[in-house]
């Protein structure tokens, strides 16, 4: 619990709807407070009169924000907005979602209430594709079935890629992640009602629901608008419980042409030269989240495409996120001793073409990787390194001879997601002044302000539209980096340059940072600014 300058109290923790619902008075609102326009412009809404908020005497009046860190502008021009005997009240501020309050704000001035009008198609859970468990709202389904059933229809009609759900001493919230961001579910669920979720999601990802001390993970799917989603589970014990993630895998949203994936066309034929040549190591690095397994899923759909039947390709990976047909599959299962190294020394005996490997993480598996591709295979795998060059001191790192590393990498590639500006609500430009403060509070390096300043760009539509669900962005984009490994980068890294000499290299030979690949993005309206300078406060 804070207190501003204005001696308005903010409350910190969200509201649920309902809560929201229950504390509205739509009398008070519209007897003093009648003027929309403010209300949607600067996302507020007052609720109403409360005599005493946290023992202390009032009266105060209580508004529902959905921005807690930009309070004190709105206070100050809500109370100035205010009949002047109201204007000496002090507010508590409470927190909820930004549609919740938009639909809320529609529902006090038109009477239609849509707060709850999400679509109604059937959700099925479905276990092991052969039973079919139905959560269809209409049975008189447990509550935990009703609980299960609005977790993923919400997850599904915000697009979110994950779910969290979190015990809390005295109860559990849950969270989705949309474009990349993790957004408080107002919904928080009882006690009991968390323990009675938590057993029905870990028998559904066949799991003991016995075991609460150590982690476990699964996965099931679930079908919605006859699409079979593929569910992601894992449960990881905290001190007030088991929490709980499941990713949502959309087979149909991983599907994307590489021109989706690499807007540039220049480094999309890089990337497409470099998968179709028949050996070498391709390899891409990120962080968790930073979108490697969709482009390399990618990569494999174009090369099963470009080659049919002609090659055989082969993956092990931790887990399979993706199935691909025509493609053969291997899950390691350390649990079993089936791990990334055992499993490519049996695919090595399979006579692969094109072999992916999930992550190269351990010194057998960088060496069976470099043998793969001395032996005239194509190798493509992922890195946990920052950048592009960032590749060659982590394999190092690993056990591998730099000169074997110069003879056999072909092309490093990095990259990150960013959000993608809503087509539909998108549409003002930031002026000079603005773009010069952003640049100044990102502190971004000043050799980039020219370049920066003379690119007209978008800004995103901050109360966004019905499209993006009020967020202003929607969807992701992949930016990226590459370093073609040309003769004379392998010459320096075969001598151990330090990295320096490497990037200074990789700089003649045309490599572009991911910085300016993204500012060419957001040159292009696709992209917002703060998004791109998101980048540089990374490294
Ligand atoms: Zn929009």
């Amino acid at each position: 619990m804070k207190k501003d300058i204005l001696g308005n109290h903010v409350y910190s923790g969200t509201i649920s709807r309902a809560k929201f619902n229950e504390e509205l008075d739509t009398s008070f609102i519209l007897k003093y407070f009648a003027q929309r326009d403010f209300l949607q412009k600067n996302l507020c809404l007052p609720l109403k009169l409360i005599q005493e908020f946290d023992g202390e005497q009032g009266p105060f009046i209580e508004v529902a924000i959905c921005n807690p860190d930009d309070i004190f502008y709105l206070a100050l021009d809500l109370a100035k907005n205010l009949p002047r005997p109201l204007q000496k009240y002090p507010f508590v501020l409470r927190v909820c979602r930004k549609n919740v309050l938009i639909q809320t704000i529609d529902y006090v001035f038109t009477g239609q209430d849509i707060r709850e009008a999400l679509p109604d198609e059937d959700l099925v859970l479905d276990e092991d594709e052969s039973e079919v468990l139905d959560l269809d709202l209409s049975s008189d389904g447990s509550t935990v079935d009703l609980l299960i059933h609005q977790i993923f229809k919400n997850a599904l009609y915000t697009e979110s890629s994950d779910i969290h759900i979190e015990p809390t001493p005295t109860a559990a919230r849950v969270r989705y992640r949309q474009d990349g961001v993790l957004h408080i579910e107002q919904e928080y669920i009882k006690r009991d009602e968390y323990r009675a979720v938590v057993n029905r999601l870990k028998i559904a990802a066949g799991k003991d629901i016995a075991e609460t001390r150590l982690p476990q993970d699964g996965g099931f799917f679930i079908k919605f608008q006859h699409r079979q989603i593929d569910v992601r589970f894992s449960s990881l014990p905290t001190v007030y419980g088991e929490k709980i993630v499941m990713r949502l895998l959309d087979a149909e949203h991983a599907d994307m042409s590489m021109d989706q994936i690499i807007w540039d066309k220049n480094l999309r034929d890089i990337f497409l030269r470099s998968i179709e040549t028949p050996h070498g190591i391709l390899l891409v690095s990120g962080p968790t989240g930073s979108g490697k397994t969709t482009t390399l899923h990618n990569a494999l759909l174009h090369l099963r495409n470009r080659f049919g039947n002609e090659k055989n390709i082969v993956t092990v990976e931790d887990p399979v996120e993706y199935r691909v047909a025509g493609i053969c599959q291997v899950e390691a299962k350390q649990q079993i001793g089936l791990t990334f190294s055992r499993a490519l020394r049996s695919i090595v005996r399979q006579d692969p073409d094109i072999i992916l490997i999930g992550e190269i993480r351990d010194e057998e598996t960088v060496n069976i990787a470099i043998q793969s591709s001395m032996t005239g295979h194509l190798v493509l795998s992922t890195v946990h390194t920052n950048d592009a060059l960032g590749a060659i001191p982590r394999l190092q790192d690993l056990g591998a001879r730099p000169y074997l590393i110069a003879a056999t990498a072909r092309l490093l590639q990095a990259q990150r997601l960013i959000r993608r500006l809503c087509d539909n609500c998108t549409h003002e430009v930031h002026d000079q002044d603005e773009m010069r403060i952003l640049l100044e509070r990102k502190a971004v390096p000043p050799r980039y302000h020219e370049e920066v300043l003379s690119k007209r760009i978008m800004k995103p539509n901050l109360t966004g539209c019905d499209y993006c669900h009020n967020s202003g962005y929607k969807g992701r984009l992949s930016v990226m980096e590459m370093v073609v490994v040309t003769d004379a980068l392998k010459a320096l890294i075969a001598a151990e340059a330090d990295m320096e000499a490497l990037t200074r290299q990789a700089v003649a030979d045309g490599f572009r940072p991911m910085f300016e690949y993204g500012m060419e993005l957001a040159g292009q309206g696709r992209t917002s600014l703060d998004e791109v300078l998101g980048l540089l406060s990374e490294q």
